[in-house]
């Protein structure tokens, strides 16, 4: 096993499965998490198959599924809540493409943060990452492959700490601090809309489809994430920075008139239940993923719009990816400078095509204006068979992790 040493910043999704991945394969990991516990904001997530793959080699897929819900169908309607499409075609037909995980967001950090900690007693700690809240990263060193080992500064407090690194994952998201020392030049970008979101407790309404509804400007979305809980977002385009004196009122003005059912949910929520985000990407994409000894995973290397459904299940192939392509070749001795190249050439053109896609995605859909417009897209979507949608998205949802070196795990 390999005595090598990652320090991750950014305990999220990307963080914690990138540290699962390493553990995997017998580094040992240092998770810096700023909040002061580890923990995600109370709205779901629907992972699609990519997503599950990598959840799989990952060895977490399995309670990933007992804590969520198996949704194996979707479909488009507009405002008023008549069909645009329906996935898969006919009701009896299987699309395993299809297939979304649908989670609370808690659950699957959570399911993530038991990998990172097994409840095994390990000697020397191995096979455990050590987290550490309340750690603010402040600054990096980058190293070199082959040459001086990574830096990384933080603080706890009013303590300041320095650690070395022989690899170091900037997990820290879309604002990461990590990627601003590398890549000054590069700054996140408002996308245009704002997400008001919440999980309610089940309205009878929402069923085992993915539903979204596209308006003018917007998009609402519902999906069951449990027995007896539901997930819903409302996606609308407007300026940045808005605010309203009482969100919730502002969500069902700007939904009133919706199909009964995006009312219904709406109906159903408690103030406290709701969030709102301003949305901001990356569109002009990074220069690379990998920098000195520095790999840069999730929203910190790719935050694209909501709009494809790929945040979580292009960090979780993040993740993977670098549990195969850097931190067991590594681990046996490869060359560090190669890995991180292989890397970077593995998931920076994939994810730049999947970050344009959802802008796409984007302008078709949730951000498209009213009056023609709106006419125009529900008519061709009308007559546009599912299984065109559905051949068009396997592209992103066929990915499979790649293969780990003959012998090794993820
Ligand atoms: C409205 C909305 C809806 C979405 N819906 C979906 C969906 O349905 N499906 C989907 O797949 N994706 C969705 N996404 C995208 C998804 O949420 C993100 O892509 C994903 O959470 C990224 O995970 P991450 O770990 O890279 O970043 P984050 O979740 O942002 O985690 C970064 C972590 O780093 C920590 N951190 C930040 N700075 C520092 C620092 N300096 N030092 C130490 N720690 C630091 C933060 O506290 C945080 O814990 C949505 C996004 C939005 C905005």
């Amino acid at each position: 096993m390999s005595k090598l040493t990652a320090v991750v910043a950014g305990g999220g999704i990307a963080g914690l499965a990138t540290a699962v991945a390493l553990l995997r394969v017998g580094w040992r990991v240092v998770v810096l998490e700023r909040a002061p516990e580890f923990g995600e904001v109370g709205a779901g997530v629907a992972i699609t198959v990519n997503g599950m793959a990598g959840l799989d080699a990952l060895g977490v897929a399995d309670a990933v599924r007992a804590a969520g819900r198996r949704i194996r169908s979707a479909g488009f309607q507009d405002s008023g809540g008549r069909w645009l499409v329906r996935m898969p075609d006919l009701p009896a037909e299987r699309e395993p493409t299809l297939w979304l995980s649908a989670v609370h967001r808690q659950r699957l950090h959570a399911a993530l943060l038991d990998a990172a900690l097994p409840d095994v007693a390990l000697p020397d700690a191995a096979g455990r990452a050590r987290l550490i809240t309340g750690a603010t990263v402040t600054g990096v060193e980058p190293g070199e492959p082959g040459g001086p080992r990574a830096r990384v500064s933080y603080r706890t407090g009013p303590d300041v700490h320095v650690v070395d690194a022989d690899l170091v994952v900037a997990a820290d998201g879309l604002r990461s601090t990590v990627r601003a020392a590398l890549f000054p030049g590069v700054r996140p970008r408002y996308g245009g809309a704002t997400s008001w979101r919440a999980v309610i407790e089940d309205i009878g309404r929402i069923g085992d489809t993915f539903v979204a509804a596209w308006g003018p400007g917007a998009e609402f979305g519902a999906l069951r994430i449990s027995a007896t809980q539901v997930y819903w977002y409302g996606y609308v385009t407007q300026a940045e920075g808005t605010s309203f004196d009482d969100e919730l009122a502002a969500a069902r003005a700007r939904f009133a008139g919706w199909a009964p059912w995006v009312t219904g949910a709406l109906a159903a929520t408690m103030p406290d239940q709701l969030i709102r985000h301003d949305v901001f990407h990356l569109p002009d994409g990074v220069p690379g993923y990998a920098h000195g000894r520095v790999a840069l995973a999730g929203d910190a290397a790719h935050a694209m719009l909501p709009t494809s459904g790929q945040g979580v299940s292009t960090a979780v192939e993040d993740a993977v990816t670098i549990g195969r392509l850097i931190a067991t070749p590594v681990g046996g001795g490869a060359d560090l400078g190669a890995a991180l190249a292989g890397y970077d050439a593995a998931r920076r053109p994939r994810c730049r095509r999947i970050a344009r896609q959802a802008v796409t995605i984007a302008r078709f859909g949730a951000h498209l204006p009213g009056g023609w417009r709106q006419t125009l897209r529900n008519d061709l979507l009308r007559v546009t068979p599912a299984r065109v949608m559905i051949t068009s998205g396997r592209s992103v949802v066929g990915w499979a992790p790649p293969p780990a070196p003959a012998g090794r795990g993820a």
